[in-house]
């Protein structure tokens, strides 16, 4: 015979109890059915019993819903004739849970045997529906109340089990059992005197095992709504697979710390027995699933699976008294066990002088003043501290039998975490070395379970996840050169870049899973209109691991973030040129924050769009050179407009032109003042090692103050038609000297400027055609001729693909 537990999202609707008399009917041998409460009912359950405890009349509201739902999937699922006395049943069943309810709501009180007395009728209801519904298909089925089969002692809400008492009931009744289908409903009980109780939430699977092994089952299956016990819970990491196969330790050590497919108590009764269980998903029966035995033909892996308890609290009793004095962890423990305060984690530092442990944080208070009150004379000598207490941390627990052959897995914990930035408040090596837990902030565990897993099961590749700011011209760009690039990433580089948030100034939009390709537009259009701060946040929020930042805008605001994303460890990849060309101080706290934090600043865009300039710079530097002389056309908009200006238009329209073709910023003021050369000369020199600021750079101003200053754009083309016949002398001037014009900036001998120079024929920059870049680097390795850069320097294409090389970058470092 077999044991099958369904799981409450099994029973939640007509529709999902087909998929259970389906797979009932699939079998030939007798089977024991035991189920949860439909759906969320046991949750709702106790919400009732809060509102009516706190004097708010609306669980009366929520008593007819929960009738409502039990009566459609009654009629739903059962023909005219067959309803009526289920929904008798049912109604019945909801008026004694009034009374109940009621009782509570008068005397603002409530025991713990009240309470199992109310959420008990969760699975009195769901047990006596699906008799009901499977008998019309089914013969010879019979409900059986759980409480006249498992016997407990009087722990309300937690009932320990009696197993010799269970067992011999059990067998029993077993015995006269003719049905071929027994169905029951799980985690309800009784005591000896026959007062109801229940084993604990989640306890369901625990009445299941405790069948299996009375009634010598075949096997155990658990059906629930996935598909196995994952590497990791599925809803926080979407990688996750099921395990195939994992022995009954693994299992135990993954259900305690957390993985709540499986009821942690459920494991021991069938292990004694050597029964199988196997978990197996409602909505899918043909999945393997996962099967939990002794047997391990599994493949040998290190570790098995991640789990995680969030809600944990973190005690530390310290102080030099404790060293050398024997007792002190018995007296903790045992305050603790006394008042039944679960200790979930220990860890003692090997001098002795701390004991740190994890406990759930609804026990933390109680547990801080027991225990204070226990070292009471110990602390008032000074010889201990008051408990220090902390509270919303998690505990991840890494499993695995294989893991003490292993070397390094604690090395490959710690370092994924370390690299994402997650603190590590405390560490547990299970004496059994098949599990290593840690102690982390909640709100890093999505992070930490992803970036372990990514490190223990998906090793081979690595997921970036992408956030721009910024999608004009560049950023639309970019998003559709790493898209496409996408499946070629994955293949030759092993990286699954995800761009998961776009921004403009005024929406954001983000999708965890990634951007669909054609459809962002819209969906960042469809976007209420939010706060800078806002996507900031957003990221921050989402706290997901390898996340990069790209500043795609020019805007000051944004470049001001980049400290407190790289707090976050979050890297930054900017074209923006605003944060590079700042005070000098700020310029190097970035890049000491990126340090810090393990997290990268690139921004090789900020000169000469995709050029590989800043890169040869540090190359240089990091190999021992220095730079002695720098000669550079930089901003590839003037050199367009130089270029253009040779042919008798006006040097007003060809700058209108360049404007039109997206050459130039913005507002071509900041390229026509050299304000956007000398920035990038700043940048080249601080990357030379050379600490200097912007008003350093001599500017040799090419156009009068008036229409650079004028009001707006507007007004600077009106002003600028003033100055057409200045700049056609210059040209002419030129001419005759057989020489270009070109804006040149030059860095020597400690001294920088930007200006407009007459360039000779013989002269590298003379041929610099349409919107090139060039810089010319002496250096103590190349004195004689300069290493020499030369090419396309401005373009929305070039700069997003610059772009793209800095997000690779970071994406294959380790
Ligand atoms: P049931 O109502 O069937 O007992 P539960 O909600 O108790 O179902 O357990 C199933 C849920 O356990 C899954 O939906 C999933 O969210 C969660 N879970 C947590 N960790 C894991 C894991 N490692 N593998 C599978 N599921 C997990
Ligand atoms: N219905 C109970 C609960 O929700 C028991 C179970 O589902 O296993 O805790
Ligand atoms: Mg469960």
């Amino acid at each position: 015979m077999k044991v099958l537990k369904f799981g409450g999202s099994s029973l939640a609707s007509a529709k999902s109890i087909k998929l259970i008399i389906n797979i009932i009917k699939s079998e030939q041998q007798n089977l024991w059915v035991v189920v949860s409460a439909s759906g969320k009912t046991t949750d709702n359950l106790v919400k009732l019993t809060q509102l009516a405890l706190t004097k708010d009349e609306n669980y009366k509201v929520g008593l007819k819903a929960l009738e409502q739902h039990h009566i459609s999937i009654c009629k739903e699922s059962l023909p005219i004739a067959a309803q009526t006395s289920v929904i008798a049943l049912i109604k019945s069943s909801c008026n004694e849970l009034e009374q109940l309810l009621d009782a509570v709501y008068w005397l603002e009180d409530l025991s713990p045997k009240t309470q199992d007395k109310i959420i008990s009728f969760g699975e009195l209801l769901s047990a006596q529906l699906l008799e009901k519904i499977a008998s019309q298909e089914i013969e010879s089925v019979q409900y059986k109340d759980s409480r006249e089969l498992i016997g407990t002692d009087s722990q309300f809400t937690n009932a320990k089990v009696n197993f010799d008492r269970t067992n011999s009931t059990i067998e029993n009744f077993q015995k006269n059992n003719k049905a071929k289908i027994t169905i029951l409903g799980g985690f309800i009980s009784s005591n000896e005197a026959d007062e109801t109780t229940t084993l604990g939430r989640g306890g369901s699977d625990y009445s299941a095992a405790i069948y299996a092994a009375a009634l010598n089952a075949e096997i155990l299956e658990i059906w629930t709504d996935v598909s196995g016990l994952y590497a990791a819970n599925p809803k926080l990491v979407k990688q996750a697979k099921p395990i195939a196969n994992i022995s009954y330790e693994e299992a135990m050590e993954l259900s305690h710390f957390g993985a709540k497919v499986i009821y942690p108590p459920t494991i021991k009764p069938v292990l004694e027995k050597e029964i199988p269980i196997k978990i197996k998903n409602t909505f899918d029966p043909k999945a393997e699933g996962t099967t939990i035995s002794n047997s391990s033909n599994g493949k040998r892996q290190t570790i098995k699976g991640i789990s995680h308890i969030e809600g944990i609290s973190l005690l530390t009793l310290e102080g030099l008294g404790m060293i050398g004095i024997h007792g002190i962890s018995k007296r903790l423990f045992e305050v603790l066990a006394n008042n039944h305060i679960n200790i979930v984690m220990i860890t003692q530092a090997s001098s002795e002088h701390s004991i740190c442990i994890a406990i759930a944080k609804e026990s933390s208070k109680k547990a801080e003043q027991l225990i204070n009150e226990t070292f009471k004379n110990e602390i008032f000598e000074h010889l201990i501290q008051p408990i220090s207490v902390e509270n919303d941390l998690a505990i991840l627990a890494v499993v695995g039998d294989q893991m003490k052959s292993h070397q390094g897995v604690s090395g490959t914990i710690f370092s994924a975490l370390g690299s994402n930035n997650i603190n590590i408040r405390a560490i547990a090596q299970g004496a059994s070395e098949k599990n290593i837990s840690c102690v982390i902030k909640n709100d890093n565990v999505k992070k930490a379970l992803n970036c372990i897993h990514a490190a223990f099961f998906e090793a081979h590749i690595k997921e970036l996840n992408v956030f721009i700011a910024g999608v004009g011209n560049v950023g639309s760009k970019l998003i559709s050169q790493l898209q496409q690039q996408q499946v070629y990433l994955k293949e030759a580089l092993n990286l699954n870049v995800k761009i998961v948030g776009v921004a403009n100034s005024k929406q954001y939009y983000i999708n965890e899973n990634g951007l669909s390709n054609s459809d962002w537009q819209t969906n960042l259009s469809e976007q209420k209109v939010n706060n800078e701060a806002s996507y900031y946040d957003a990221i921050a929020t989402l706290n997901k691991q390898n996340s990069v930042f790209v500043d795609v805008t020019a805007n000051e605001g944004v470049a001001n973030s980049y400290a407190d994303l790289l707090r976050k460890s979050i890297s930054v990849v900017a074209c923006n040129k605003i944060a590079c060309s700042s005070d000098y101080n700020d310029y190097k706290e970035l890049k000491y924050l990126a340090k810090k934090y393990k997290a990268s600043f690139l921004y090789e865009t900020n000169v000469g769009a995709g050029l590989p300039i800043i890169k040869t710079v540090q190359n240089l530097i990091s190999s021992g050179d220095q730079i002695t002389e720098i000669q550079a056309v930089l901003s590839g908009s003037l050199n367009f407009i130089f270029n253009e200006y040779t042919n008798g238009e006006l040097f007003s329209t060809i700058v209108k032109q360049a404007q039109d073709e997206g050459y130039t910023e913005p507002d071509p003021r900041i390229d026509l003042s050299g304000k956007d050369v000398a920035r990038k000369i700043l940048i080249l020199i601080r990357e030379a090692g050379i600490p200097i600021e912007f008003e350093a750079i001599k500017n040799n101003p090419m156009l009068p103050k008036g229409s650079l200053e004028a009001a707006s754009v507007d007004d600077f083309y009106s002003l600028i038609t003033t100055e057409d016949e200045y700049f056609k002398q210059l040209l002419s001037d030129a001419k005759n000297q057989d020489s270009k014009l070109k804006y040149v900036a030059s860095y020597k001998d400690g001294k920088a400027s930007v200006g407009l120079q007459f360039i000779p024929k013989d002269h590298p920059f003379y041929n610099l055609e349409g919107k090139d870049n060039i810089v010319s680097f002496y250096t103590n390795r190349y004195q004689e001729q300069p290493l020499i850069i030369k090419g396309a320097g401005a373009g929305a294409d070039v700069t997003a693909s610059g772009l793209f090389a800095d997000i690779i970058q970071i994406g294959t470092m380790n």
